[in-house]
């Protein structure tokens, strides 16, 4: 193995500041295992980074990528369960304090010390990442790397539509947000029963609202430059609104919408992010009595539940793939990305997959 890899560094806190530097490979501890990256997705947060429009300030340099998969290099020698070329995934959490409540309760995702890959440790947008051996996960051998890039964003709207959204038969789902967490939360919702699920999204996204109605089963697309949103889910039904709205996007606009657009009684569950301050009143929320949720992250649960149903087909990430790209590619990726017409990237920092 070579002392040296090519890798993705985010190293300051300005826009464009990404690059590809020559880091070192890095050495494990006892518990932790080496990963060779067989695949990395590009999150819409790595695109944030680069442009530095996140709403916090990640640790600078920092090796990007957080949703990953590949073979296991070398196992620390306290590790169970897993070995030299086991095909992995990894989970985000690359650092938890392990004795607060919530590690102890499972809810490790929420712990207040947690650091996860590609913001706060070293990510996988290089050929080899450290990784604690409890984040890991076996791949079924018919879950082949270009998919398995996946599995993390799949948890997250697992983790949103399943875990903290309460979805009956029969119940009408409305998604803000084609980008792939809405068009995954869109499946997971359907997989839930939904009688019918409405996604929404922004004109530019029209390939996107394309893709979650001719390929992943939604019932409408909206395209909010062309009608409005709270309007077109009234128009619904018994015209009060939908039962559930998963808010994919997270803005202060998007959030209005969720208010006024969810029946009384409903549930809106926020995975998506928005730093801005909200500048409107929460009172129709009250007056609705509905349920604002935030969803954060995932746990092992998810994971291996999820790693089922994408295998399985159940949950398809195949339309989201857009392109399949080496490192070297990255930016182009992550420039498509960030005008919308790509969904995901999947880079393959070890050659083609
Ligand atoms: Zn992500
Ligand atoms: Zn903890």
């Amino acid at each position: 193995m070579s002392q040296k890899m090519p890798a993705a560094v985010h190293y300051d806190h300005k826009d464009g500041a990404v690059e590809l530097r020559d880091v070192r490979v890095p050495t494990i501890g006892k518990e932790d295992a080496l990963l060779e990256v067989r695949s990395v997705s590009v999150c819409g947060s790595d695109v944030h980074m680069w442009r530095d429009k996140l709403g916090h300030k990640p640790r600078v340099p920092v090796i990007l990528g957080h949703e990953f998969s590949g073979v296991v290099a070398q196992a620390g020698k306290r590790v169970q369960g897993f070995k030299e070329g086991d095909r992995v995934a990894s989970e985000t959490a690359a650092e938890i304090c392990g004795i607060c409540i919530l590690c102890r309760t499972g809810q490790y995702n929420l712990c207040p010390q947690r650091k996860g890959f590609g913001h706060y440790a070293d990510g996988a947008m290089t050929q080899f990442v450290k990784v604690p051996a409890r984040c890991l996960h076996h791949l079924p051998d018919g879950l082949p790397f270009r998919k398995s890039a996946l599995l993390e964003p799949s948890c997250v709207a697992y983790q949103c539509t399943a875990v903290n959204t309460r979805i009956r038969p029969g119940d009408f789902v409305v998604v803000l947000g084609p980008g792939p967490i809405g068009l995954l939360a869109l499946q997971v919702a359907r997989l839930q029963g939904a009688l019918k699920v409405f996604v929404s999204g922004v004109g530019e996204d029209a390939p996107r609202l394309d893709i979650a109605v001719r390929r992943l089963g939604a019932d409408r697309g909206i395209n909010t430059s062309l009608e409005d949103p709270v309007e077109a889910v009234k128009s619904f039904g018994d015209g009060l609104g939908a039962d559930v709205v998963i808010d994919a996007v997270g803005i202060s606009e998007t959030l209005r919408q969720s208010i006024a657009m969810v029946r009384p009684g409903g549930q809106i569950t926020k995975v998506g992010w928005g730093p801005a301050p909200v500048g409107f009143s929460l009172d129709p929320l009250v007056a609705k009595g509905a349920t604002l949720q935030g969803s954060f992250s995932h746990n092992y649960g998810t994971w291996e539940r999820v790693i089922q149903l994408v295998t399985d087909g159940k949950i398809n990430v195949e339309p989201l793939i857009s392109r399949v790209a080496p490192l070297e590619g990255w930016h182009e990726a992550f420039s498509k990305m960030e005008e919308r017409v790509e969904v995901k990237a999947v880079l393959t920092p070890n050659g083609p997959i």
